[in-house]
């Protein structure tokens, strides 16, 4: 048997995915490695199999301190030698770990980037053989991306104190910024890039208008996912936890998980949630990277992630085992306001965070199949899938060019200053306290678009935002401007079509036998 052979064998496989394989012989090769592919994608086997074949420790940094934990304990099992190199480490232990690391005992060594770029651990690096540097969730150096973290810009020592030792960058992300700063950050040299599809066709997509949220959320639990394991993801930490007492009222088994928690109970409840079947998981995205339970089977947002790549992300923790899975995700209006207005609030990131967020809208409000609009964002280019929401409805559009100028014209004769729910009750002609003190009933707009609904013309209101017809002010996104673009509407050069507004269904909790 050959090296590959034996050691895919050792690590617990029978058969290499074709990039792991060219991963693999690269770097085996000496040669620097770029490797992006979706979570799931099985980056992990490739360094864990060029460490095992080239000779000396192969050296893992990660930003996940339980990934580390967790990945080193399976390697054991198998009977590799793995070791996590932690501050937990009293003195004794840190002293074996240092003598089995000179002896050629260990083979892969795991350590955080905090760890790895003290100038002491860097010297003792240099004091035993090295076989590769892997860089797990590289996407970490980028500014760009929404998970910075400073030391991993320190990295790109490793390339000048280990010249001869290849590396291998993993990401989950691939948008072009993000891979090039990653490349340059790392000092990449004659790197062999290689990405996989992040076609996760497996997971079911779907988009739907928020309406009672948690009736919704109840419908699709009952109908779509019964009995499974899966997580929904809120915004706020408070919102986890009444989400999650509620289900449980209602005798479907939930856990809350949020940054402000204890060590002690995260780690509770995310082994209750690995371990039992049938359990949701109600968490803010701190509950996340590197989460690999085969089991998950849903992914539902009820607040809008930050960014297509934190979306992607988020959906692709269901449906690891390649088994069918679904995701839901249930926005309005007001939910992209809101997200558009706390992302113009971040102090150093503004422009980043707004731009990402601009993007997930084209995303949602985007014509068409679902996972054609999200994967062309990573620049992949698939048919129609044929079983996301919109491929599995009747695909009707609406050409709402019209709509779009009265509601651009009256943005123009409210001077941007009036509160969209405003707008929408001045064209449905409604005498509420805030039209009245302006006087809107005066406006010749008044009561002239009564041919909507409010829901639709939410819907028309998102699409214009979305593609811009729109511009939300930077620090109120109350005050708004028409531009360029809806000039060009409004002199009827450009149509605006839309596709047919839907609800997700809902199912009130009294229907819920307990
Ligand atoms: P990533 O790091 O890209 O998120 P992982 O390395 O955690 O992905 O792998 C995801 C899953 O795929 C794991 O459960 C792993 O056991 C499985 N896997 C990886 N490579 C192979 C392979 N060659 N054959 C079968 N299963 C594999």
């Amino acid at each position: 048997m050959n090296v590959k052979k034996h050691t895919l064998s050792r690590l617990g496989y029978s058969e290499y995915r074709p990039l792991q394989e060219r991963a693999i012989d690269a770097l085996y090769s000496g040669q620097d490695v770029l490797l992006a592919a979706p979570t799931g994608g099985g980056k992990s086997l490739t360094y864990q199999a060029a460490g095992l074949m080239r000779n000396g420790v192969a050296v893992i940094v990660s930003p996940l301190l339980s990934l580390m934990s967790q990945q080193v304990e399976e390697l054991s099992k198998k009977g590799i030698r793995a070791k996590f190199l932690n501050s937990t480490l009293n003195p004794g232990e840190q002293d074996d770990l240092v003598w089995a690391l000179r002896h050629q005992h260990i083979d892969l060594l795991y350590l955080s980037p905090e760890k790895l770029v003290q100038p002491s651990v860097i010297g003792f690096l240099h004091s035993f053989d090295i076989s590769l540097f892997a860089i797990d969730e590289a996407h970490c150096i980028s500014q760009w991306g929404s998970f910075f973290r400073p030391e991993y810009s320190q990295l790109g020592q490793l390339k000048s104190s280990f010249p001869d030792v290849p590396i291998i960058a993993l990401t989950g992300t691939v948008d072009q910024k993000t891979m090039t700063t990653i490349q340059e950050s790392l000092q990449l040299k004659n790197c062999l890039v290689l990405r996989n599809s992040f076609d996760r066709s497996n997971i079911k997509i779907q988009i739907a208008q928020k309406r009672k949220a948690k009736q919704q959320i109840l419908y699709f639990l009952h109908h779509e996912v019964p009995g499974e394991t899966g997580i929904i993801y809120c915004r706020s930490r408070k919102k986890t936890e009444e989400l999650a007492s509620w289900l449980s009222d209602l005798g479907l088994p939930s856990l809350s998980y949020h940054a402000a928690m204890s060590e002690e109970d995260k780690q509770k409840n995310h082994n209750i949630f690995s371990e039992q079947q049938g359990t949701i998981m109600v968490a803010t995205t701190a509950y996340g990277m590197g989460i690999d339970i085969a089991h998950v089977r849903f992914v539902v947002h009820l607040d809008l992630p930050s960014s297509p790549e934190s979306y992607f992300q988020e959906v692709g923790r269901a449906g690891r085992d390649g088994k069918p899975a679904k995701s839901l995700l249930l926005y309005g209006l007001q939910d992209m306001l809101q997200a558009q207005q706390l992302a113009t609030l971040q102090p150093l990131s503004a422009t980043t965070e707004v731009q990402h967020l601009s993007s997930l809208f084209r995303i949602l409000e985007g014509r068409g199949c679902r996972r054609q609009n999200l994967l062309a964002h990573f620049d992949e280019h698939i048919p129609a899938c044929q079983h996301c929401d919109r491929c599995l409805s009747n695909k009707s559009e609406q050409n709402m060019t019209i709509a779009s100028q009265k509601f651009l014209s009256l943005i123009y004769h409210t001077k941007g200053l009036q509160p969209f729910s405003v707008l929408i009750q001045i064209l449905l002609g409604k005498k509420t306290k805030p039209v009245l003190a302006i006087s809107a009933q005066s406006l010749t707009l008044f009561g002239k678009g009564k041919e909507l609904s409010e829901v639709q013309w939410k819907s028309v209101i998102r699409h214009l935002i979305a593609y811009n017809y729109i511009t939300l002010g930077t620090f109120s996104v109350f005050s708004v401007h028409i531009n360029e673009k809806s000039r060009n509407v409004l002199q009827g050069k450009s149509q605006i079509i839309i596709p047919s507004e839907h609800y997700y269904p809902t199912l009130q909790e009294d229907h819920i036998a307990i």
